[in-house]
């Protein structure tokens, strides 16, 4: 008899690890395959992700696995791969691997009735001599027609039906209607490579990690496509990851218009049904494409020949919830698994790949000018004390309005950009400095001006706006930083009549309000389009001349290292958005602190230059990519609990410490900035280590959690943000 090593579908710490069960010898089950388990008194869901000859214990004590739940292993053997290297690496719980790798309407228990297949006989062929079952199946079809996929797999196996299915002999359908995801019509008409692009395309061909540095417009998409192309020639998949708010409809719609029905398409805009078919077309082979956000990277295409990470800079690539993992790391082991290639391509390239380019770990292969040799545009900093000085106290400085009057005038487009990170539009009282904080989370209201309300971005409780200070009882209250409504009022007073569409958070929370107002604004001349992060990246419009940053520094004075870098990365993408057709394009970058380096790298588009600085930078001050950050963040609802815990985690930090003690630069136990959150008290252990002996420190680290704590334990390796 077998046995099945099984790891148990449920939350709890105490159930992390893998449990053995007996292979009944009446099912056929393999790794991969989701089971029912008797566990305790109940019967409860996991996964087989071995299977053995033998157990270390004696064969009468194990239970039994009950039965298969849907007859095929749904994690795939790549998958129980990588979950083995995450669990190793990222101290994971095995369970919250696992789920990453399916959508969750398969734990639900719903996916019975969603896996309605069928199977059909599709061509009639020869089937080869020594495949009897395969030949049997295609005796049956022939004689039966349209019959549900499982009743044949249970009949004939499912190895024999998968196989005639992924030789096109059988083709599979699925008998709800198919809920088909929305996107613009274009043509995907092919364009001529550049001389540029061409190079592009013939160096990247070996497994290995490209770095893609092309400043905006260098056409970058079109090398992605044409490497896609030539991947699916040679028989194999593609994977092409982009960060969700880039995934704009003009994104897909040309990778559809280019692919077909091949493309597989995965982004938070897809209901649940729609997330769900999309990952079955994959799953079964018949999508070879997927383009997708983050999560896209655990995705089952098999025989996978290519991924590309665009905008490889993002920091959405690293999950900062549970699980938390980086995705350049997963796509590294998925390369390396498949022998493919992977690109990493970005006008602004991250610190630390780029210098893991230098260092020859990442090969480069640099665009440097834009498709249709159009110059950059042009990056006028406009000092904003200067025009207070002057007596101009507006949100817009004076050589903004004349250069949205002259775009007004011309019948073209401008784009507004506000660069709002975190929380900055909160109330304050002007008086006495007193700031509206959440009950349960100790952080600043985020001011809702339609609302008029008062809300916590992290538990989404709301709040009364005030109109009294509660600490002194002034009505001298204030909003914080200038958000995109209120920059929309000042524009309609200034320039009554014209076309302004704003796009933020709020103004795109419904399904399909993404799309309508980038085609509105498409087709409005003249018009102002006002956004915020949303309209950094990825869009391309030919009458946009003009784009204003209405206050850069917002991002600059984070208490972040990164925070520079990040400035510097969003200043280059907004300013791509402009003059990217005939006309050159124009930036005003409003700033109250003109002398920062960053603006005058920024404005010069010299990406080298900022990163020997920035990099020298980080090198003296002992900072990442040179060494690494980590954080141990504790959280339970009981003060007292969390605090005992991460003090024992911390004594035995200590210990590592001493053992390493070259290595250490900085450690320390706190209370997380953002103390609590939905009720959970934070602590938190923060380091900073050198990166000769990183990875045993690291092994080492994980042994210093008490696998009995009662609080929630994250590791997070160079995190994005602190609080
Ligand atoms: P990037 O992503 O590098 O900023 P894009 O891929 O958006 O640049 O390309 C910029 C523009 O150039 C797009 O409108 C695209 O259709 C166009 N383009 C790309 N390659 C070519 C080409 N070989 N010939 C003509 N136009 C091209
Ligand atoms: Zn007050
Ligand atoms: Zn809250």
């Amino acid at each position: 008899m077998k046995v099945a090593s099984v790891i148990i579908d449920q939350d709890a710490k105490a159930l992390d690890r893998e449990f053995e069960y007996l292979i009944p010898d009446e099912l056929e089950l393999k790794e991969g395959e989701r089971v029912m388990v008797p566990f305790g008194a109940r019967v409860i869901q996991g996964f087989i992700v071995e299977i053995k000859d033998n157990s270390s214990f004696e064969l009468t004590k194990l239970k039994s696995i009950l039965r298969s739940v849907d007859g095929f292993p749904v994690i795939k053997k790549e998958m129980l791969a990588l979950m083995k290297y995450m669990a190793d690496k990222l101290f994971l719980k095995l369970a919250s691997i696992l789920r990453l790798f399916l959508p969750s309407e398969m734990r639900t228990g719903k996916v019975k009735e969603l896996v309605e297949r069928y199977v059909s006989l599709n061509q009639d062929v020869e089937i080869p001599k020594n495949a009897k079952k395969q030949a049997v199946i295609v005796e049956f079809l022939k004689q039966h027609g349209k019959v549900k996929f499982s009743e044949v797999s249970n009949e004939f196996g499912y190895a024999p039906l998968s196989a005639l299915v992924k030789k096109g002999v059988v083709s599979v359908s699925y008998e709800e209607r198919k809920r088909s995801v929305e996107f613009d019509k274009i043509s995907g008409e092919k364009k001529a490579l550049t001389p540029l692009q061409q190079r592009a395309v013939d160096t990247i061909k070996e497994n290995k990690t490209y770095l893609l540095h092309g400043v905006t417009g260098s056409g970058k998409t079109e090398v992605y496509m044409n490497l896609i192309e030539r991947e699916l020639k040679n028989g194999k998949t593609a994977l092409m990851l982009v960060p969700e708010i880039s995934l704009t409809p003009q994104v897909l719609a040309n990778f559809k218009a280019r692919f077909g029905e091949e493309v597989a398409l995965i982004h938070s805009g897809l209901s649940a049904g729609e997330r769900f078919d999309e990952w079955r077309r994959i799953f079964f082979g018949e999508a070879k494409v997927v383009v997708g956000a983050r999560s896209a990277i655990f995705t089952p295409l098999e025989n996978l020949g290519i991924i590309i990470i665009d905008e490889e800079h993002e920091q959405s690539y690293i999950s900062e919830s549970n699980p938390r993992y980086d995705t350049h790391e997963i796509a590294e082991f998925r390369r390396k698994y498949n022998n493919s290639i992977l690109v990493l391509g970005s006008a602004t390239p991250s610190i630390e790949s780029y210098a893991k380019a230098l260092d020859g770990e990442y090969t480069l292969v640099e665009m440097p000018v834009r498709v249709n040799g159009m110059e950059m545009p042009k990056i006028v900093v406009v000092d904003m004390l200067n025009e207070l000085r002057h007596g101009n106290s507006e949100i817009f400085s004076i050589p903004l309005l004349a250069e949205l009057g002259s775009v007004v005038e011309r019948k073209k487009q401008a784009m507004i950009f506000i660069n709002r990170r975190g929380f900055s539009s909160f109330q304050r009282c002007r008086e006495c400095g007193y700031v509206a904080k959440c009950r349960d989370c100790d952080v600043s209201l985020v001011y809702h001006h339609y609302e008029n309300k008062l809300k916590c971005h992290y538990c989404g409780k709301r709040y009364k706006a005030l109109d009294i200070c509660p600490s002194c009882g002034s009505r001298n209250i204030k909003q914080g930083a200038i958000g995109t409504e209120r920059v929309v009022e000042e524009l309609k007073r200034f320039f009554p009549g014209v076309a302004i569409f704003r796009m933020d958070n709020d103004t795109t929370s419904t399904k399909g309000a993404h799309r309508s107002i980038l085609s509105q604004f498409r087709e409005t001349k003249p018009a102002i389009l006002v956004g915020t992060q949303m309209i950094a990246k990825g869009h391309d419009f030919e009458d946009v001349i003009l784009v204003g940053i209405v206050d850069a520094d917002q991002s600059l004075y984070q208490s972040d290292y990164r925070s520079i870098e990040r400035t510097f990365q969003l200043i280059t993408q907004v300013s791509g958005r402009a003059g990217r057709s005939k006309d050159q394009g124009k930036v005003i970058l409003q700033t109250y602190s003109p002398r920062h380096y960053v603006y005058h790298y920024a404005q010069n588009y010299d990406f080298k230059g900022f990163f020997k600085k920035e990099a020298n930078l980080r090198k003296v001050t002992n900072f990442p990519p040179y060494t690494k950050v980590l954080r141990i963040l504790f959280s339970h609802e009981d003060e007292n609990i969390v605090a005992k815990e991460i003090k024992v985690c911390y004594n035995n930090v200590q210990k590592v410490k001493e053992k390493f003690i070259d290595d250490f630069i900085y450690l320390d136990v706190m209370k997380s900035p953002l103390n609590r959150i939905k009720t959970k008290y934070r602590y938190q252990i923060l380091m900073r280590f050198k990166l000769a002996h990183a990875e045993e420190i690291e092994k080492e680290l994980f042994a210093c959690v008490d696998k009995k704590a009662k609080s929630s334990v994250f590791f997070e390796i160079n995190p994005q943000n602190l609080s």
